[in-house]
């Protein structure tokens, strides 16, 4: 392979050929089916799935064939099938729905308004996960433009994964043919540690969503007359959540959401707090003298990637602040948002959840507890020997640095699927969210250098494919 032909191919295609279609991306509202619960009516997954489409085809290298399958009632899966000429089954893993707007973008930025500054482009669902099928199309196409051989590649893009990817296991069926026995998985939908090299991630966490609803009135009432003699959904609530996790610590209390953490993810934890330091204290926007849950860095990291927490993500039942009039209200709901670490049977974890926030309930308030589709972690097999070799190539060639892998705390829920369908499989899960790229949140970036480089690294490690 000639590294300098192929850095000057990927720079010119993402240039010219995905950077342009990234601008449209970014302008569709394509949210998740979770946040759009009206999707198909309002039509931006179909114009994101024929924008997709268009591009591939147009991109499309010889012989390969693209692939659309659209159930009715479930968001669409689009398959690009490239033959290979030489031995191995690559699975290529992206998602074109997007996280909603979140608040507190930077002036002149937007979730929907595409912005180029500082070589980063701002908006939302660029770097999570937009530009995955881009680059991984450009990663093969570019190792084809030298004459390499290539292993047979199946690129496959979901529409549902912040969802949690409830039509995939309809869709791995149906196509369980054309996907075959996959030996490499090559996920781009993952975190960075920083933007100096490569980066692969090990484990990732599982994800269980709800919403806790607790109802003590039909009607709101006089809070003058009402308040001490009746009690506060917002306390009752609050009780309960006291019972998933200690509030002054933030320690998750039932133990089917805990797991021990295998002694090599602890070396690598340690490893990579000596690489990073205090970056991953510093990533993210303290305000004022905030301090975390812990000044050991270790067990900082090790508390967003291996041990379970609870967020209170949304709210229902209480209005803005500037519109709260003294009323004792009839309900509150809460949406809570629960990782769980790789490992945690999510079923069982989903039970003692359940358990724990509806039995005994204080004054016999009406609980309601709503699950969404529960999603489990996942750790990678042992890396094999050649594949590891390439890694540590790849990051050497395009980066000139040391390639480091890390555990994520975010929930990627087909790389459980496929771990536990295919175990013999390898993995390299790897991204472009890195620091203060903020996929989820406002002012969501993709650092187009690190996505250039990343892409050469991906065709170097197909290329290396034993
Ligand atoms: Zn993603």
């Amino acid at each position: 392979m000639d590294n300098k032909a192929l850095i000057g191919w990927v720079d010119k295609f993402w240039e010219n050929k995905i950077l342009p279609t990234l601008f449209d991306y970014i302008k569709i509202p394509n949210k998740s089916p979770s946040f759009d619960k009206n999707w198909k009516e309002n039509g931006h997954m179909d114009k994101v799935l024929n924008m997709a489409k268009d591009w591939a085809r147009k991109h499309l290298p010889e012989n390969a064939e693209l692939i659309i399958k659209e159930t009715p009632g479930k968001t669409p899966l689009l398959l690009v099938d490239i033959p290979g000429n030489k031995e191995g089954n690559v699975l290529m893993y992206g998602h074109l729905d997007k996280q909603p707007e979140m608040d507190g973008w930077m002036d002149g930025m937007g979730p929907w308004n595409p912005v180029l500054k500082d070589e980063k482009l701002y908006g939302r669902g660029g770097a999570d996960d937009g530009y995955a099928l881009f680059a991984s199309m450009c990663s093969i196409g570019a190792l084809l433009d030298q004459g390499l051989e290539i292993p047979r590649v199946l690129i496959l893009i979901e529409f549902c994964e912040e969802s949690g990817s409830p039509d995939l296991p309809h869709y791995i069926e149906l196509c369980a043919k054309t996907i075959g026995s996959p030996d490499l998985v090559v996920c781009l939908d993952s975190g960075a540690g920083d933007y100096k090299r490569f980066w692969t991630t090990t484990s990732l966490r599982g994800l269980i969503g709800c919403s806790l609803k607790v109802q003590v009135l039909t009607e709101g009432v006089h809070s003058g007359g009402a308040s001490g003699h009746v009690p506060s959904s917002f306390r009752i609530a609050r009780q309960l959540l006291s019972r998933l996790e200690h509030e002054d610590s933030g320690q998750i209390i039932p133990k089917e959401l805990h797991t021990n953490i295998p002694d090599h993810r602890l070396s690598e934890t340690k490893a990579l707090v000596n690489v990073l330091g205090t970056g991953p204290v510093n990533e993210f926007p303290w305000k004022n003298n905030m301090v975390p849950s812990t000044d050991d860095l270790e067990e900082g990291v090790l508390r967003r990637t291996w041990r379970p927490a609870l967020s209170v993500v949304g709210a229902s039942g209480l209005p803005p602040s500037e519109n709260a009039g003294n009323v004792l209200r009839p309900y509150t709901q809460l949406q809570l948002s629960i990782r769980i670490p790789p490992m945690v049977d999510p079923g069982v974890a989903q039970e003692a959840i359940k358990k724990a926030l509806t039995e005994n309930i204080p004054y016999n308030a009406t609980v309601t507890v709503e699950f969404e589709e529960a999603a489990a972690g996942w750790s990678a097999p042992k890396t094999s020997v050649w594949l590891s070799d390439a890694i540590k190539k790849a990051s050497s060639d395009f980066f000139n640095e040391k390639d480091c892998s890390m555990s994520e705390g975010g929930t990627i829920p087909f790389m459980a699927m496929l771990g536990e369908r295919f175990p013999e499989a390898q993995f390299v899960i790897t991204g472009v969210l890195g620091p203060g790229s903020n996929a989820h949140g406002p002012n969501e970036f993709l650092h187009i250098p690190y996505a250039k480089k990343l892409t050469c690294c991906i065709a170097s490690i197909v290329n290396d494919y034993k």
